[in-house]
């Protein structure tokens, strides 16, 4: 997440890191990378291959095995269909895929429909490229689950991909089933391309449920997948996303990475086949650790009276700060500088999320409460003028 090409209110998360960076004893609850290690299993995989000198070069669009992995992952977990041939690539991390499938698909004046708030690198792919971004509102009354009334509203004849993420960064909503049907029917009615992320697919709470838009009739033709290792298999520093969809769109985009940066990392790329095709337990063990510490976190805003839509899913709440009357950027700087606690504000995601902050789950228990400790402390001293 950044916001060097987006400018406006967006800039203020990389002050805030630098202000944190120069501070001792912060607690950070700010970038969304996971804190866990990467599972053993993984790690030893990638060190075999080293040993082995399975380090050369590989296919622009990723090692065949790892597609194919891919490729049997997304029909046993996703009901999704992709031929590892022509309708996969892996890319250098989510954060390239989402890059490069923007240049792919957008042309200038193509309109992007982007739910908000939003991961706002898509923002800047989008500028980039020369589109237009069209929002879409969600709101904590429906848990940020996006209505399909609001988005055939905006559907123009420049209307050209709808992006869904879900579960979503930074809301922690979910597109609900019933709402991805009725989405894909506007995109088929519409001839619409749909961006699905689901990069924290792994990562749902108290029993919610989600389905792949891809995996609906008539949407495998025009949906492109995007998912990746840094989330499920807490493999940020690894660099491995993919993509998947049709050829047409998958040529494209690995035609761009041919020329930014040939192919994503040999050795991690083994460890990724490792993590997709060895036991999958560790992922559920990350998912009870995130579930103990949004429990956590839900309560502790309870107490303090935050209110926040029901995070279903991801690595994040969302909370509403308006209670503090504080708006959020300053109630930001406010944390960092009198609790030790760095969290991103609500603007950070867009420009109408001033009464937000978005909190993650990426510390461990008892470090999270002693973040809530510092910050009710700030808040009270604040609320008794003392600060
Ligand atoms: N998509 C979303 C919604 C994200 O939140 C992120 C990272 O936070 C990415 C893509 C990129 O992930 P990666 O770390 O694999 O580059």
């Amino acid at each position: 997440m950044s916001s060097v090409i987006g400018g406006g209110k967006t800039i203020n998360i990389f002050d805030l890191q630098e202000l944190a960076r120069s501070k001792k004893n912060v607690i950070s609850m700010g970038l969304g990378d996971p804190d866990l290690p990467t599972p053993a299993h993984i790690v030893a995989a990638a060190k075999a291959a080293i040993d082995e000198g399975r380090t050369g070069p590989a296919p622009t669009r990723g090692l065949l095995e790892l597609r194919q992995a891919i490729s049997d992952k997304l029909q046993r977990d996703n009901g999704i269909l992709a031929d590892p041939e022509t309708e996969i690539l892996v890319t250098t991390g989510g954060q390239e895929a989402l890059f490069l499938l923007i240049q792919a698909l957008i042309e200038p004046g193509d309109e992007v429909i982007v739910p908000d708030p939003r991961y706002t690198s898509y923002d800047e792919a989008i500028n980039v490229a020369g589109g237009q971004m069209v929002l879409v509102p969600t709101d904590e009354a429906h848990a940020f689950d996006l209505d399909p009334v609001e988005v055939e509203k905006r559907i123009t004849p420049k209307s050209k991909v709808l992006l869904l993420i879900s579960p979503n960064n930074p809301t922690a909503g979910i597109v609900s089933p019933d709402n991805a049907r009725q989405l894909a029917r506007l995109a088929i009615e519409h001839n619409l391309i749909v961006i699905s992320d689901e990069i924290y697919e792994k990562f749902l709470y108290d029993g919610a449920t989600q389905i792949s838009i891809a995996s609906l009739p008539g949407m495998r033709e025009r949906t492109i997948t995007l998912n990746g290792a840094s989330k499920t298999y807490a493999m940020t520093g690894w660099r491995i996303g993919y993509l998947a969809g049709p050829p047409e769109f998958i040529s494209i985009a690995a035609a761009l990475k041919d020329m930014v940066n040939v192919q994503a990392p040999t050795v991690s790329q083994w460890a990724a086949v490792a993590a997709l095709t060895g036991p999958q337990d560790c992922v559920e063990q990350m998912r009870q650790t995130y579930a103990e510490r949004r429990a956590l976190l839900m309560s502790a805003l309870d107490d303090m009276g935050f209110s926040y839509g029901t995070p279903h899913g991801a690595l994040y709440i969302w909370a509403n700060t308006s209670s503090t009357g504080i708006e959020a950027t300053q109630l930001s700087y406010l944390f960092l500088d009198k609790a030790g606690v760095l969290i991103f504000p609500g603007t950070g995601f867009g420009d109408n999320w001033g009464n937000y902050m978005r909190m993650t789950l990426l510390q461990p228990k008892e470090v999270l409460e002693q973040a809530v400790e510092r910050m009710r402390s700030a808040l009270a001293d604040y609320r008794a003028g003392l600060v």
